[in-house]
């Protein structure tokens, strides 16, 4: 490059004032590139957070498979130990399906299947 063009690289200047729209087109531009960067981080803290409860809930689920198999109270799959209301049988029915909870005996007992994580925080497991 000789020193003639770098002479003239390092005077260059604008003859006339910036456009104030491209100037505040620019700000908006730059204010949305924060904001997505800013969720960006966020999405990544919330994954995370997932991932946590993910293997929280494994854990659970596999805590409460071995109980409620190894429970006196289960009686193939359906538990004994709890009597359900009938407004919690509806919801539960509502969000693990129609044949999550029997009525046996005009009593409503849950399949423990459906709700493998029950075992692990149920206080009155009986051991076989
Ligand atoms: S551990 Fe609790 S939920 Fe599971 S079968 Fe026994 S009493 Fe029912």
């Amino acid at each position: 490059m000789s020193e003639q063009t770098q002479a003239h690289r390092a005077t260059i200047a604008a003859e006339v004032p910036p456009n104030p729209e491209v100037i505040e087109v620019r700000k908006v531009v730059n204010d949305v590139a924060e904001k997505v960067n800013s969720i960006g981080s966020e999405i990544a803290a919330f994954r995370e957070h997932v991932g946590v409860t993910r293997a929280l809930l494994i854990v659970l689920e596999s805590i409460g498979v071995w109980k409620c198999g190894s429970c006196k109270m289960n009686m193939n799959g359906i538990c004994g130990g709890w009597r359900l209301p009938e407004d919690l049988s509806s919801s539960l029915k509502s969000v693990a399906g129609g044949d999550a909870v029997i009525q046996q005996d005009n009593v409503y007992r849950l399949r423990v299947d459906k709700f493998p994580f029950i075992g692990a925080v149920c206080p009155i497991h009986i051991h076989r």
